[in-house]
C-alpha cells in the first residue's frame, strides 16, 4: 500500500464509510466528567445535533479504520476483489483526528467501522484500542459508535461495549437466502448469536447500574443494525417481518434501512439500478409505526400490496393501512381510545397526546384539530368531531387519488 498522508487517507476512508447508514446518536445519555478533566459532551454548548430527514446523524466523524478487507461481499465497494484505492489508519491516527475535529466543534463524536484485515480479532482489537485510548488516555466524553465484527472474540466485544455508547452489527440482507448469495463468507447464525450476546451484556450492564452506581456502563445507547434494501429479491413485507423479529429478539434501538447503491465494478449478481429512495423512506415510516404508533408488525404488514408484497410509493404506510381498513373510520376524536387515534392519518403522537389532554375539559371541534395537523382537508375523511362527521367523503371512491401527494411532489422528494 503506497504511503498516504492523513488527509488522503481521510478522503478515502470517509468516502468508503458513507454506505453505512447506521449512525444516529439518538438514545445516548450524557457522560459526565466529575473531575472536569473530560473532553466533550454529547449535550454541551456549541454542539449541534444535525439529522438528515431520514434520521441519519450528520455530526459524527464517520470513517473506516481501513477499506481493505479479506471478505468479498458482492454489494460492498470495499470487498477483496474491488478495484478501489485502499488506505488504513492506525488507531493513534483515528484518535488524533477525532480529537482535532472535536476541538474544532466539527463533530460530536465518532462512528467507526472497518473492513476486516488479517482476522476478525485483529481488526476488532484495533477498533477497541481507538475507543479505549479516547476514553482512558484523553478522557473523551463525546459519543462513540463502534461497528462490531460478529465472529470476533466475545471478550473484545465486551471491551468495545465498555468504551462505546452504541454498538452495532449489520445483518446486511433481509433474508438468510440473500445473505448466503451476496455475502457467502458471513453466517446468519453467527450474526444473530453475536446480537443475542450483546443484548444480554447490555441488559446485564443496565441492571448492574441500577444496583450499583459505580458499575461500568455497557453500550448505554444500545445496539442497532442495518439492512440493505433492493440488492436482493426481498419484498417490503419480508423486510418489515425481519425488522419486527430483530426488535423483538435482540432489543434493538434502531434498524436502519439503506437503499442499495450501485458500485463501480459491480458483481454481475447485483441489480444494475438502485431502488427508488422513496422505498427506503417508506420503510422508515413503517418502522416508526411499529416503534412509536403501537402498530403490531402484522398490522404494518397489512399496508403492503398483497400482490407485490411492496409498500405503495405514492402514499405513506399509515394512510395505506387506513384506506385498506376504511371500516375502522371515521374515528371519533372525543371518544376513541389512544390506539384508534394513533391510526388516524395525519395525527402524530404529539397531536394524539394533545387531544387526549384537551378532551378531558371540552368537546373538540374541527378548529381544534386544525391546530394539530398539517392538512385538515386530508384528515377530515377519517375523523368525527363535535361539529363534523364525514358522511359523503368516506364514500368517495377516489379518496386515495384525492389524498395522495401529487406526482410532482413525489418527484421533488426523489430529486
Ligand atoms: S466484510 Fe464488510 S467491509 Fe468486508 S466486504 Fe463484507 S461488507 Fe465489505
Amino acid at each position: 500500500m503506497a504511503q498516504l498522508d492523513t488527509r488522503a487517507k481521510l478522503a478515502i476512508l470517509a468516502d468508503a464509510a458513507k454506505y453505512d447508514a447506521s449512525c444516529a446518536s439518538s438514545g445516548t445519555s450524557k457522560r459526565t466528567s466529575a473531575d472536569r478533566k473530560g473532553l466533550g459532551s454529547t449535550t454541551g454548548n456549541g454542539i449541534c445535533h444535525a439529522y438528515a430527514p431520514d434520521g441519519r446523524c450528520i455530526s459524527l466523524l464517520k470513517i473506516l479504520l481501513t477499506n481493505s478487507c479479506i471478505f468479498d461481499c458482492h454489494y460492498c465497494i470495499n470487498r477483496k476483489s474491488s478495484n478501489v484505492r485502499r488506505a488504513r489508519f492506525t488507531p493513534a491516527e483515528v484518535v488524533d483526528l477525532t480529537l482535532n475535529f472535536y476541538r474544532r466543534n466539527y463533530i460530536e463524536g465518532l462512528f467507526l467501522s472497518s473492513g476486516i484485515i488479517r482476522s476478525s480479532n485483529y481488526t476488532m482489537e484495533q477498533m477497541v484500542e481507538v475507543a479505549r485510548s479516547l476514553r482512558e488516555d484523553h478522557h473523551f466524553r463525546g459519543y462513540i459508535h463502534l461497528k462490531t465484527i460478529p465472529d470476533a472474540d466475545p471478550e473484545l466485544i465486551h471491551q468495545a461495549g465498555l468504551h462505546a455508547d452504541r454498538l452495532s452489527i449489520n445483518v446486511e440482507l433481509p433474508t438468510i437466502a440473500g445473505l448466503k448469495r451476496l455475502a457467502p463468507e458471513k453466517s446468519a447464525p453467527q450474526i444473530e448469536g453475536a446480537m443475542l450476546g450483546m443484548r444480554s451484556a447490555i441488559e446485564d450492564g443496565a441492571d448492574a447500574r441500577k444496583r450499583y452506581r459505580s458499575a461500568p456502563k455497557f453500550a448505554p445507547a444500545g445496539q442497532s443494525t442495518q439492512m440493505i434494501v433492493g440488492a436482493d429479491a426481498a419484498t417490503d413485507g419480508d423486510i418489515i417481518g425481519r425488522a419486527a423479529g430483530l426488535y423483538d429478539r435482540f432489543g434493538l434501538r434502531r434498524v436502519y434501512y439503506s437503499a442499495f447503491s450501485p458500485i463501480p465494478d459491480a458483481s454481475a449478481v447485483l441489480p444494475l439500478q438502485r431502488p427508488p429512495l422513496m422505498r427506503e423512506h417508506r420503510l422508515y415510516q413503517s418502522d416508526w409505526l411499529m416503534r412509536f404508533y403501537d402498530y403490531r408488525p402484522d398490522e404494518v404488514a397489512q399496508a403492503v400490496d398483497p400482490g407485490t408484497g411492496m409498500l405503495p410509493l405514492d402514499i405513506d404506510p399509515k394512510l395505506a393501512w387506513a384506506l385498506r381498513f376504511r371500516d375502522r373510520f371515521p374515528v371519533d376524536l372525543n371518544r376513541a381510545p389512544r390506539e384508534a387515534l394513533l391510526r388516524v392519518p395525519g395525527l402524530g403522537t404529539k397531536a394524539v397526546a394533545s387531544i387526549l389532554a384537551a378532551r378531558k375539559w371540552r368537546r373538540l371541534r374541527l378548529e381544534d384539530v386544525a391546530r394539530l395537523t398539517v392538512s385538515l382537508a386530508k384528515i377530515r375523511p377519517f375523523i368525527v368531531t363535535a361539529d363534523w362527521r364525514p358522511v359523503a367523503l368516506t364514500d368517495k371512491a377516489d379518496l386515495r387519488a384525492w389524498i395522495a401527494p401529487k406526482k410532482e411532489q413525489l418527484e421533488l422528494f426523489a430529486a
